[in-house]
């Protein structure tokens, strides 16, 4: 069996300490009526409450449940409202025109009002069959299926953090909850359903998920389940990039990417997700390097806090800028050019990243023009300044100098330069780029063939 082995728990206590007392029998779950929290319905979704609704007048169970329940008990507004119900998916279709099952192996419901979806599960328990050629977890005690249809309380123990496993009834606005989650919400601590250990082997990703939601949430880590998280990080290797790549983007892109990373790299998270940063940090003695994510990562925090658009290439440009940095150097100290050295760094440097986080391609492209761009700020001189200004991802390439300058590694003045000459009008900027006279530029010139005819041949 996976987690959830069908032990005790008794009601009203924390959840249970050992993985021995888990949810044995069939214990009564608290109910918290609707005079005894804050959770109302004008806090919910118009959307979410109507497929509430809709479910419970056909005969169903529905509940809101996860993020929505946890973010409304703590006054802040939810990302997206989930919901659970004891309907079978193609109950729910029948229910809703614009609903679409997604999924093959656990099929959900996603009901779509334009831009908002509302995902709709029904109940389930985490099984494991005995059968090997079914087996649901690898040998390190991997999830690998999880599709067993149960009921509330199977679904209430298979959830990750007690917090995340609250429910509000639609049929009396009460808050249903089986495995103390309540109580974490007062303390603010996050707390995993069940044994750390084996709940981290399940789902690798729930250690990605603690930092979020303690970042996020200002909540702490219950001890046990930080206890593990140094020793399981390896566990993350296993999972696939893609999802990692989703989660990175929750971490960094949730509006408190700083102490996202903070706390990834405390419990050598990042170094699972980001080895080659983690490397070029630790040889740079973290001076300056940290500072150039730090301050992005600052940035996008006060960035999404201002409701202004973020973009994944900016962050990864950022995050891979260490190493990046390094072999340019390196690459420079073999001969190449500078425009040579950070395009084959550039390659290189996404090609081993892939291996861990996949990064699509509409973000890697755009996150190595930010980078070769570094190299192209750097002149000044002639029409180039001018046609730089025009290149799409002149803004991008252009924040990303000034964080340079900002943690030492690029001269201030360099980025002092072009904020100028963005101010300048047309003429104005025809005359700062034009050649300066400094000996090195006419040495250049003069070897033009051109040059070489005014000033004579032999
Ligand atoms: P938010 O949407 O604010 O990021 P959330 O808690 O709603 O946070 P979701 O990823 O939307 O997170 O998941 C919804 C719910 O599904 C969670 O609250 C949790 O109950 C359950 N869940 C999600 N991922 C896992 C997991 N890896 N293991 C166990 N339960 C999970
Ligand atoms: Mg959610």
């Amino acid at each position: 069996m996976g987690w959830y082995d069908g032990q005790s728990y008794e009601p009203g206590q924390h959840n249970p300490v050992s993985h021995d007392r888990l949810g044995r029998g069939t214990s009564a779950p608290a109910i918290i009526p609707r005079s005894d929290h804050v959770i109302s319905r004008n806090g919910i979704s118009p959307n979410a409450v109507k497929v509430l609704y809709r479910l419970k007048n056909a005969g169903y169970q529905a509940f809101l449940v996860g993020g929505g329940v946890r973010d409304l008990l703590l006054g802040r507004e939810p990302k997206d409202f989930d919901i659970a119900t004891d309907a079978h998916p193609e109950d729910v279709r029948q229910l809703f025109r614009n609903c679409r099952l997604i999924g093959r192996r656990f099929r959900l419901a996603h009901v779509i009002f334009g831009r908002e979806v509302i995902e709709v599960a029904t109940f389930r328990a985490c099984h494991v069959q005995e059968d090997e050629d079914d087996a649901m977890l690898t040998d390190a005690g991997r999830i690998l299926r999880d599709n067993v249809y149960g009921t509330l309380e199977d679904d209430a123990w298979r959830r990750d953090f007690t917090v995340n496993a609250l429910y509000y009834n639609i049929e009396d606005f009460s808050v249903v909850d089986y495995t103390g989650g309540m109580a974490d919400i007062k303390a603010g601590l996050l707390r995993l359903i069940g044994d750390p250990e084996q709940r981290f082997r399940e789902d690798a990703v729930r250690m990605l998920r603690a930092v979020r939601f303690a970042a996020k949430l200002g909540f702490r880590i219950e001890e046990r389940c930080e206890a593990k998280m140094h020793e399981l990080a390896p566990l993350l290797g296993e999972i696939p990039p893609a999802r990692l790549y989703e989660e990175v983007l929750k971490l960094f892109l949730g509006g408190t990417g700083l102490e996202s990373f903070e706390k990834l790299r405390h419990h050598g998270l990042f170094a699972q997700l980001f080895p080659l940063t983690e490397k070029a940090l630790e040889r740079e003695g973290q001076h300056f390097p940290l500072t150039l994510v730090t301050r992005a990562l600052e940035n996008t925090d006060a960035r999404i806090a201002e409701d202004k658009p973020v973009t994944p290439a900016f962050l990864f440009a950022a995050l891979l800028w260490e190493p990046m940095r390094q072999r340019w150097e390196q690459l420079q100290s073999e001969e190449l050019s500078p425009l040579e050295a950070i395009q084959v760094a550039g390659n290189e440097i996404v090609s081993r990243q892939a291996q861990h986080i996949s990064i699509p391609k509409r973000f890697t492209l755009p996150m190595r023009e930010i980078w070769n761009l570094q190299v192209r700020l750097e002149q000044r001189q002639g029409k180039r300044p001018l046609r730089l200004l025009g290149h799409p991802r002149f803004r991008a390439g252009y924040d990303f100098l000034l964080l340079r300058c900002a943690s030492g590694e690029a001269p201030e003045e360099l980025g002092q330069w072009w904020t100028e000459f963005q101010k300048l009008n047309p003429d104005e900027q025809a005359q700062a780029a034009a050649p300066a006279k400094t000996g090195k530029k006419r040495r250049r010139r003069s070897r033009k063939p051109r040059g070489a005819v005014a000033e004579g041949q032999p």
